[in-house]
């Protein structure tokens, strides 16, 4: 009977939003959510987007009507080139294929999914301590089991390269490794080139099946080719693997669920047609799920991958969306510095892309929230983008008092 479903419990970062909203203090700041925001601590439509709506809206081509099952086509070639690399061998020899999804959300799971179906090694995801909470779900959604490989350094603050080196050698082998493309969420810690070469040389020994998750290209390095590096090297090495690409935080998209999943196998005089198979039974996955995907996103960002002129305005507005949050980390440090509070404060330069891995405690946090109306995720997480230069020196003087006590 329905009164036996039992309360689900609330979203922990959709709750913190609501608790956010109903605090009626002026000196609130919301360091929960990742949304980029301005100086301003507003929402920000990025210009090319609003010139991409406004060429939209003036042409008199578009309608709505249903697009393809596997999304518009000039949206995920270009979104292919942008992760893949537009010179991948993966597309010079037609072994990748792409769909648009709802966004990133949606790409991991039609991932998940069709792992869950096709997949013939091990049915345990891997996935790094911590990691975005979803992933977790999604993965479990679909029948699939939900380990973790070490990541976060408590003491360093950065990575557990040994403790992750470590785990990749421990899973049994063909197992699936769930990757952060770059800007890992929520640590901010990323591994080096170097590390990546040595993750991609035990993955490839032991046969393991990389799912890269890559919701931040453009905001780790302010470099869209720099940020898919990792991503580009395994392919470069001859891997099998699946990426899941979201476009919600690199063009401010976020509700509008603009996404792509792309699935590339390994060189093969058949890889053609291994991979056009592979397509088919992910359209008929997303004819299931979704039928097909939602329009304005994918026709935004598609005019602006598409026009060389309104590109390089984007890749503009990108920079202007990391440097604001590079500069916020410097700011916030050396406040921190400057007050001489406890610890040590480099990790928040030294880690990148929209959050920080503050190491505060979920005591602390809650005390912060308490006291000084600033709100951010139990693990400690702030998201960079909610300071600016009118509460950055609020929120280090209440990091100093709560660090004290
Ligand atoms: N993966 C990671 C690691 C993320 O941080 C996010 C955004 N929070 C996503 C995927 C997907 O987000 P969206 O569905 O909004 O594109």
């Amino acid at each position: 009977p329905a009164n036996l479903v039992p309360q689900a419990p609330e979203d922990p970062l959709f709750g913190l939003a609501r608790e956010y909203r109903a605090d009626e203090s002026p000196y609130k700041v919301d360091l929960g959510i990742g949304a980029y925001r301005d100086e301003n601590a507003k929402p920000w439509v990025l210009p090319v987007v609003h010139k991409a709506d406004e060429i939209l809206r003036n042409n008199p081509e578009l309608n709505h009507e249903y697009g393809p099952i596997a999304g518009i086509a000039s949206f995920t070639t270009k979104a292919a080139d942008l992760i893949l690399g537009s010179d991948s061998p993966a597309l010079k020899e037609s072994r990748a294929t792409s769909l648009q999804t709802i966004s990133g959300t949606g790409a991991v799971h039609l991932g998940a999914l069709f792992l869950a179906k096709f997949y013939q090694g091990g049915r345990t995801v891997y996935v790094s301590n911590p990691t975005w909470g979803n992933h977790h779900q999604i993965f479990k959604n679909v029948g699939l089991t939900v380990d973790t490989y070490p990541y976060f350094h408590k003491e360093t603050k950065g990575l557990d390269f040994e403790g992750m080196k470590e785990a990749f050698q421990n899973a049994p082998d063909h197992s699936i490794f769930v990757l952060h493309a770059c800007a890992h969420n929520p640590t901010g810690v990323d591994p080096t080139q170097d590390q990546w070469t040595e993750i991609a040389a035990i993955m490839r020994e032991k046969n393991h099946f990389p799912f890269f998750d890559c919701a931040y290209q453009g905001f780790a390095s302010g470099n869209l080719a720099r940020d898919a590096w990792a991503v580009h090297y395994f392919i470069e090495q001859g891997f099998e693997l699946v990426v899941a690409q979201s476009f919600a935080k690199n063009f401010g998209l976020y509700g509008e669920r603009a996404g792509c999943f792309h699935a590339v196998t390994s060189p093969a005089e058949d890889a053609p047609q291994t991979i056009a198979r592979i397509g088919s039974q992910l359209a008929i996955l997303q004819r299931s799920e979704i039928s097909n995907p939602p329009l304005y996103g994918a026709r935004i960002v598609s005019t602006v991958l598409n026009d060389p002129e309104l590109f390089s305005e984007w890749e503009e507005n990108l920079r202007t969306m990391s440097g604001r949050i590079i500069t916020m980390r410097s700011a916030l440090r050396s406040k921190l510095e400057e007050l001489e509070t406890p610890g040590t404060w480099n990790h928040i330069t030294d880690q990148i892309g929209m959050f920080s891995f503050t190491g505060l405690s979920e005591a602390q946090v809650m005390k912060i929230r308490e006291e000084a109306h600033v709100y951010m995720t139990k693990n400690g997480r702030i998201s960079m983008a909610g300071l600016n230069d009118s509460n950055v020196e609020y929120f280090a003087k209440a990091v100093d008092k709560v660090v004290r006590e």
